[in-house]
């Protein structure tokens, strides 16, 4: 349930960007809860056994978003 939760907790950040979805923007570094300076957070979470459902479900959409940042101009 908390991992449902932290998931959702980063699409927010993608609801409150204007526009709610650009093919050509990186979400990294963009939205507030998307900047590198919680990326190591949220490895952080994951990391640590309370945790770590949590940090997985904030990894995986840092994750996801990175693949499509990666993707960029193609
Ligand atoms: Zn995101």
């Amino acid at each position: 349930m908390l991992t449902l939760l932290a998931g959702m907790l980063l699409d927010i950040d993608h609801i409150f960007a204007n526009p709610i979805f650009d093919p050509n923007r990186c979400s990294i570094g963009f939205h507030p809860l998307h900047s590198y300076v919680l990326i190591p957070v949220y490895f952080g979470l994951a990391f640590w056994k309370k945790t770590r459902l949590l940090g997985l479900a904030l990894v995986i959409h840092i994750f996801a978003d990175t693949v499509d940042c990666l993707f960029i101009g193609f």
